[in-house]
């Protein structure tokens, strides 16, 4: 298929007339050329699609709620029509059996080749119980052989695990790092001596910076202070308004720069559905407009999809709408050690792109060379209801 590009963005530089030829779910060709040279013209500026390294749910489904196949489909499905087109589905703390079952789905999804997923987030459960967020209590543990052999599993793509330093040994960082598996600190109250330690023994990133986590104080300058000031590590940043200031993400991102952070959604179930409640460990989570709450205002996730983040960051952040996309789509491609393969628009790489009108809202979106979203489709079906109905 041939696909023709009036402006794009290829993780790099901006583009004009650009011919796309695809084959066997790969771009084989990208280079200058006319618009008679291509089936397809996409209207609107093509980007690499984004990739969502922490997406709890979509399409009013919670994976921790459903840890099945047909969830993991529902949310890719949900979250394809804000352009993402690559998300590791993540699992809040829960108990070993719900985690095996997460497992379980994601190594079928990812034996399926099941558009959108690249792997598995768990969020948990070796976290501080002080920085615990919603996660909930009871099942905050110690790390144990279990959890050793699931993170290991070389059946789930990438794997991701959020933890606190506190709480798991720098030895027990390194076994899971030679693991191949993505160490993100987070929901933590360690000092910022225990955080570089944690970093020196191969931790890569943060989770939901500045959120549950020890901030930056004058005498104590915590797991904040220690991501800022480190260089090499990536840190996920929820641009929604709710979570972070904008001075606070515009600072981390004059820190580490667009090449170390990554927009994330950290999204429930609420995304691409009309839900407002969702009951999730015995708590009541409420959306009130694009917030997320549980009784007495404690945030519970957001309702963020990916092209709001880009919106936020170029519209409030005051940020290039470069960086917003590289940190969209190139920066997180780049943790996922997924170079060669996404994040950018090249010969060679995956088919994946999403197509943003003019006010940066998602026009359409292509996975493997598939039109996985139209928003003039969509648009016609909308009175049918919810996207996902299993
Ligand atoms: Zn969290």
């Amino acid at each position: 298929m041939r696909y023709f590009a009036e402006r794009l963005f290829d993780g790099k530089t901006f583009k004009q007339n650009q011919l796309i030829i695809v084959r066997n779910k790969k771009i084989v060709f990208i280079d200058q050329g006319e618009p008679d040279q291509a089936d397809v013209h996409l209207s609107g500026l093509v980007s690499p699609g984004f990739i969502d390294v922490q997406v709890n749910g979509g399409g009013g489904k919670l994976f921790n709620n459903e840890p099945t196949l047909e969830t993991l489909q529902c949310m890719s499905e949900a979250h394809q029509q804000f352009g993402t087109t690559a998300m590791l589905p993540t699992l809040i703390t829960d108990d070993f059996t719900t985690m095996q079952s997460a497992a379980n789905a994601i190594s079928a999804a990812i034996s399926n080749d099941m558009l959108g997923i690249v792997g598995v987030h768990f969020e948990g459960p070796h976290l501080s119980v002080p920085k615990k967020g919603i996660h909930p209590e009871h099942h905050i543990r110690k790390i144990t052989d279990d959890e050793l052999a699931l993170f290991a599993r070389k059946d789930l793509g990438q794997v991701c695990v959020t933890l606190a330093p506190e709480n798991v040994s720098c030895n027990v960082i390194r076994e899971l790092v030679a693991h191949n598996v993505k160490v993100f600190l987070g929901h933590s109250n360690a000092t910022a001596g225990q955080t570089l330690a944690a970093i020196e023994a191969g931790a890569q990133g943060f989770t939901h910076l500045y959120n549950a986590m020890s901030p930056l104080t004058s005498r104590a300058a915590g797991m904040v202070g220690a991501s800022l000031l480190d260089n090499n590590t990536y840190c996920g940043l929820i641009v929604d308004h709710e979570h972070v200031d904008n001075v606070s993400c515009q600072l981390a991102i004059k820190c580490k720069t667009p090449q170390k952070v990554m927009l994330v959604t950290d999204a429930m179930s609420h995304v691409g559905s009309t839900q407002t409640e969702l009951q999730f460990a015995g708590m009541d989570i409420t959306r009130t407009g694009n917030k997320l709450t549980i009784e007495g205002g404690r945030l519970a996730g957001s309702a963020l999809d990916m092209a709001t983040a880009v919106r936020n960051t170029v519209n409030n952040l005051h940020c290039p709408l470069e960086h917003a996309l590289q940190m969209a789509a190139t920066t997180p491609a780049k943790f996922l050690s997924l170079q060669g393969k996404k994040g950018l628009l090249a010969e060679g790489y995956d088919a994946d792109w999403t197509v943003l009108t003019t006010d940066l809202h998602i026009d359409s979106t292509y996975i493997a060379g598939n039109n996985v979203y139209n928003r003039t489709i969509t648009q016609q079906n909308q009175q049918q209801g919810e996207l996902c109905k299993h």
